[in-house]
Order: C-alpha cells, then sequence, then structure tokens
C-alpha cells in the first residue's frame, strides 16, 4: 500500500535551463503523486506540470484524465505551469485544485488573473476540463482512497506543508505514526518553500517548530526546501527559505528515512547540487542515524 512520488520539476523561484542544471533540472516545482489504486495527485504546477501534462495524455490512449491538484502557495514558480498543462483544455478531463483558506486571494481568483488577458492569450472560460477549486479543510475526507494533513510554514505570504498517506495506512490521532505502523516509516511530506529558522516576518514560537515536527515525524520522504548555502543565508533572512543545514536537523529531528533537497536555487549548478548532498550526507552521518540524503532531480521516483 506504497504511494510513489515522481519529480517534474525540481528548481526554485525561476525556470532555470542550461548545460549546468541538465541533471537536476530547471523547471520549477511539480511532482506527481499515485496512490496505489492510480488516483492522480498533483503537487504545484511550476513549470514541471507542462511536461507531466503531456506525459498524463500519452498514458491515457484518450481516456478521461482526473486528478487532485494541491498549491502550497500562489508565489510565481509555483502556478506559473497552470496554463500550459494540456489536459485542462480538453473536455471530458476533471481537476480539483486545492489551495489553502489562508491565502488572501482565494486560489480561484488568483489561476483567472494568471490568465487575464493582459498577461495571456487565452481565457480562463476557454478551459473545456471541469475545473473546481477548494480551500482545503483539515480532516477532508479524499476520493482518491488516500490522507492530506496540511500545515501552516514561514513563508512571506503563507504557505501550506502536505502530508499525504494511502488510506490504508492512515495514522491515529495522537499516536506517533512510526509506533504506529511497527517501526516502518511511511507517507510523504511536502514542503517547498519554508524557512526553519526564526525570522522577523513570522510569529516564530517554540511551539511552531515542536508542532512541525511532529508534523514530519515518521514520514518515508520528506521533500523540503533547500535553497541556500549558510553563507548565503546570511543575506536572505525572511526570505521564506531554508539551508541544507536546517533541512538535515529537521529529518534528523522528525526521524524521517529520507530527506529529499528541494527547491534549488536558479543558479547552482549540477555539480554544486552534488557537492552540497554529499556534505548533507557527512552531516547526517555524523549523528550516527540511518538518513538517507538525495537532491531532487527531474525524473527522479520513489515508493513512500
Ligand atoms: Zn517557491
Ligand atoms: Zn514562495
Amino acid at each position: 500500500m506504497t504511494l510513489r512520488v515522481h519529480f517534474w520539476g525540481t528548481r526554485g523561484s525561476i525556470p532555470s535551463p542550461g548545460r549546468e542544471t541538465v541533471r537536476y533540472g530547471g523547471n520549477t516545482p511539480c511532482l506527481e503523486l499515485r496512490t496505489p489504486e492510480g488516483w492522480l495527485i498533483v503537487l504545484d504546477a511550476g513549470t514541471g506540470i507542462r511536461e507531466l501534462g503531456r506525459s498524463l495524455i500519452d498514458r491515457a490512449h484518450g481516456a478521461p484524465i482526473r486528478g487532485d491538484i494541491f498549491l502550497t502557495h500562489a508565489h510565481w514558480d509555483h502556478i506559473q505551469g497552470l496554463p500550459f498543462f494540456a489536459p485542462i483544455f480538453r473536455p471530458g478531463n476533471q481537476f480539483t485544485i486545492w489551495g489553502s483558506k489562508a491565502m488572501e486571494t482565494s486560489i480561484g481568483r488568483v489561476v483567472r488573473d494568471l490568465m487575464s488577458p493582459v498577461v495571456f492569450p487565452i481565457a480562463f472560460e476557454q478551459i473545456a476540463a471541469t475545473v473546481e477549486f477548494r480551500e482545503l479543510v483539515e480532516g477532508h475526507s479524499m476520493p482518491g482512497n488516500y490522507d492530506v494533513k496540511v500545515m501552516q510554514v514561514q513563508h512571506p505570504g503563507g504557505a501550506l506543508a502536505f502530508r499525504f498517506a494511502s488510506r490504508g495506512v492512515a495514522e491515529s490521532r495522537g499516536a506517533s505514526p512510526v509506533a504506529a505502523h511497527n517501526g516502518r516509516r511511511h507517507g510523504l511530506v511536502y514542503i517547498s518553500d519554508n524557512e526553519l529558522r526564526p525570522a522577523a516576518a513570522y510569529e516564530f514560537t517554540a511551539t511552531w517548530r515542536r508542532d512541525l515536527v511532529r508534523f514530519v515525524h515518521g514520514a518515508r520522504v520528506l521533500v523540503h526546501d533547500a535553497m541556500f548555502t549558510t553563507e548565503e543565508y546570511a543575506d536572505h533572512q525572511g526570505w521564506g527559505h531554508s539551508t541544507y543545514e536546517d533541512a538535515v536537523e529537521l529529518a534528523l529531528e522528525a526521524e524521517v528515512e529520507t530527506l529529499v533537497l528541494f527547491h534549488h536555487k536558479p543558479e547552482r549548478t549540477d555539480d554544486e547540487v552534488d557537492r552540497r548532498t554529499d556534505e548533507c550526507r557527512t552531516l547526517a552521518a555524523r549523528h550516527g542515524g540511518s538518513l538517507q540524503v538525495v537532491a531532487a532531480a527531474e525524473g527522479l521516483t520513489l515508493a513512500v
């Protein structure tokens, strides 16, 4: 009863194509998650969603495509691919776009504005698929036999963290997920944009940090923002992103099985991602645990 996650976009802030980013990829965030029954869940709609859309059409062989699209927040790099997601222009396809209640502007408004005549040639009204906008409410029962939990994280304007599990291994309330499953870690936690250190912009409290660790605890895979080096972070406090060390520290504290370094800085070359990933592995090994560290790459698939 495992989920499978596939990475279509791994880059933060702006697409960064070129020879030096070809291995980890230049597309902005988009993940495809599948339940054991094959239900489609899309995480964020950065430019990676364009290739996902082409692949879905290929795989569907003319059958309708249905699924849930979860948006962590409405910054450009997480929504800019949506108007290029070909399945929305085909009648018979059905998507629910889930956003946060906490967003200042409703997600439906944001997507319509993304396709307003001033900035895009095709109006939202010309979309042929059925697209519904929903605000995510804690405890909502999802149609595709999976569960999702949400938590607010530290990012300018707000952003959500998601935790997904297939319903066969639904977590009992209050119990440690690890303990509840005989020590086997499970589930995917996706936190694309999050500043783990206290910054003036947020009401950082010990409770938030503790709640976050609890939220992530025992996940098989944690995909987390690892945009900055410690040196770079010094000039970017309050920008809403974390360092490699911060991400490793959270993964260790929350006893996850695999940490996926995500939201690569646009300027980060493939070779540098390799070096930073090695440093994170050394840091994790120093703590003597069994934490695995990989860097998100377009084309990477993991069982969760
Ligand atoms: Zn972002
Ligand atoms: Zn953002």
